[in-house]
């Protein structure tokens, strides 16, 4: 597992996450449609946009532009958008939408070349809150500050995957964990392990190596003790090896 701000550089070439299943987004259209139609909009089709300041629209011929942090809806939060579009929203309308902006739209970090785009913690299948939480207790004893928690655009190399990641950011602990995880076939246990294996390093520092170099050694005998606290160590090390090429794979032939 590496981590470190060198790693997080090459993050930034390209914000790539997973898709949330395409029939899961064609129903998420309708229900749209339907909501928006409910308040007399005449809607045809919808068309996924990425403007961060409108979360939704009516352009010409009938189409209804959607902020694609939607794409996650269920009917109620989509019920919601269409209030809040008809201009008919009470504060509580208002609430829920905004809430529902702040737990989903992507947060920016880092300038330049270190700039960052993360998901928030909860995704499409894990939400890492959850899980963080459960690992939490292992450490038995209470963090100064609890890490900002997110998903890191999918990045995978040609001999293997940055499963996670942790860093310093705006002053707090961050951990990331690579998007590739936010899918239905990666079990709990896996990102649990990725969360403690971070929150691993944060709380143990890199020790120095024996002697002669200066090289630093991150996954020391203090960090390996920590680390073994996790119950399901070795089910977890032995699925990421196995599973490794399988999820290279799966990747570049989605990107094709
Ligand atoms: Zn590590």
């Amino acid at each position: 597992m590496q981590e470190g701000m060198e790693q997080l550089n090459l993050f930034n070439i390209e914000e790539n996450f997973p898709e949330p299943d395409p029939v899961r987004v064609r129903r998420v259209e309708q229900l749209a449609i339907d909501a928006v139609r409910s308040y007399g909009h005449k809607v045809r089709s919808v068309k996924w946009k990425n403007n961060r300041r409108v979360m939704a629209s009516v352009g010409k011929g009938g189409v209804l532009n959607i902020h694609t942090i939607y794409k996650r809806a269920n009917k109620s939060d989509l019920n919601n958008l269409a209030v809040v579009m008809s201009g008919r929203a009470k504060p509580k309308d208002i609430e829920q939408f905004q809430k529902y902006i702040r737990h989903y739209l992507p947060r920016e970090i880092g300038e330049g070349k270190s700039r960052l785009i993360i998901n928030p913690a909860r995704g499409l299948f894990h939400d890492l809150n959850q899980k963080f939480a459960r690992v939490l207790p292992l450490l038995g004893k209470p963090l100064k500050t609890v890490p900002k928690l997110g998903w890191s655009p999918v990045r995978v190399g040609k001999n293997g995957i940055t499963w996670g990641t942790q860093r310093e950011s705006e002053g707090e602990p961050l951990i990331l964990v690579n998007a590739v995880l936010d899918a239905q076939d990666i079990p709990n246990f896996v990102v649990e392990h990725i969360l403690w294996h971070e929150l691993c390093h944060q709380v143990v520092p890199p020790e120095n190596g024996n002697g002669n170099s200066n090289k630093r050694v991150v996954h020391g005998k203090a960090f390996r003790e920590m680390e073994s606290r996790y119950p399901r160590l070795n089910a977890a090390e032995e699925w990421e090896q196995k599973n490794v090429g399988k999820l290279i794979r799966k990747h570049k032939g989605r990107r094709g």
